[in-house]
């Protein structure tokens, strides 16, 4: 999702990062700040102004940082591992390899977050009366620090997924009425609600009150939330009709093997045209006969090398060779490899089973056999795996 992301930090194996959309953000609230303190500071010298609301605006940023390592680490803590917690446009993000298991995982990584916001806006709020006298400029950046904390927790409390409160929301569905789907189907429709909300909202405010860049912001929010409720919702459901499948099940029988020395120009015309396979192991024979698998050769590798020098071209080449290659385990769910798939821009995956490769998938197969599950309605109809 952020794939042009800056590392600034590691925190227990999560990186932390910041998206450069961040910087528009970061520019407006800013500014938005420094407007601020001069009305209501007017006392204050440019240099205080400044920096006070550079202080205040890192503080924020920092906090946020906090807010999503609260949901990261009850995560990793209920054995879901986070992979990044990126900073962008509309606020923070932590990125889990997976969805929780269970109502009450899902209940307590969700509540996480706005139970560190509130904690670090009572906090500043303590801290703003400690140095009231002590340094105005700390005293009302600390105050603004706790004020704007409560409000990201408020805000992030309504019920409409993909925010904190749809989450919690669909976790109290799922916990009572015992059926995940219901619940997200309930937290998803609080966030078109929301969404809608905003863009109301938004408009208002240009139209009606003439704040015009406070309503381009709100609608922007509402926009980016519908789109996230919608596909939260679509990947739900194909994940649900693949809760049950694992990537041994649809594994097809490993592609034939080639020895590394063959040439492209062979490989197609004997492996690819006659023998109707689209990619091949690349395997080293030894004395048992069973070979050595060094890599996997597919005809987007063909592809890359010019038609004409395919004949003085050895297929140990152009392969991916088997350090490269990413393997899932015959217990991997199907969800978890698609994603790899899309993840890594892969069109095939070899499967393993004991140490040794025992056959590959490619994403034709699992998109099909999504398809079929899809159009059969729901993910736990039972059957065979086309
Ligand atoms: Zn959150």
């Amino acid at each position: 999702m952020f794939e042009s992301a800056l590392q600034i930090g590691r925190v227990r194996g999560i990186r932390i990062q910041v998206h450069y959309t961040w910087i528009v953000i970061f520019a407006l609230l800013s500014l938005s700040l420094v407007a601020n303190f001069r009305a209501t500071q007017p006392e204050w010298g440019a240099g205080a102004t400044y920096l006070a609301a550079i202080l205040g605006v890192l503080l924020f940023f920092g906090s946020i940082v906090l807010h999503e390592l609260g949901h990261s680490l009850v995560a990793v803590a209920r054995n879901i591992p986070v992979r990044s917690i990126t900073l962008f446009i509309f606020g923070g993000v932590a990125e889990l390899e997976k969805d929780s298991e269970t109502a009450r995982d899902e209940f307590w990584i969700a509540i996480a977050g706005p139970l560190v916001s509130i904690g670090l806006g009572v906090l500043f709020l303590v801290l703003a009366a400690l140095l009231s006298g002590v340094s105005e400029p700390l005293s009302v950046t600390s105050g603004w620090l706790g004020f704007i904390n409560i409000a990201v927790a408020v805000f992030n409390m309504v019920p409409g997924f993909p925010l904190d409160g749809g989450r919690v929301f669909r976790a109290l569905v799922w916990g009572i009425t015992g059926d995940a789907a219901r619940g997200m189907r309930y937290a998803v429709a609080g966030g078109r609600f929301t969404a809608l909300a905003l863009f109301g909202l938004g408009i208002w405010m240009a139209l009606g009150l003439g704040q015009l860049i406070g309503g381009i912001w709100f609608v922007a929010i509402g926009w980016f939330l519908m789109n996230a409720a919608e596909a939260s919702g679509r990947s739900y459901t194909w994940r649900a009709a693949l809760q049950d499948v694992r990537a041994g099940d649809l594994a097809r029988e490993l592609p034939p093997s080639v020895p590394p020395g063959t040439s492209l120009e062979t490989w197609v015309r004997e492996g690819v045209l006659a023998g109707g396979s689209r990619a091949a192991l690349v395997t080293l024979p030894d004395a048992g006969g069973a070979g050595r698998v060094v890599g996997l050769v597919s005809l987007s590798d063909a592809r890359k090398v010019p038609r004409e020098a395919w004949d003085t071209t050895p297929v140990e080449e152009v392969m991916t060779p088997r350090s490269a290659l990413h393997v899932v385990s015959a217990h991997t769910g199907l969800a978890e490899v698609l994603e790899l798939m899309a993840r890594n821009r892969l069109n095939q995956v070899p499967v393993e089973e004991g140490g040794a490769l025992t056959g590959w998938l490619d994403r034709d197969r699992v998109l099909t056999a999504l398809r079929i599950r899809l159009e059969l309605g729901d993910g736990k109809t039972g059957g065979p795996v086309p």
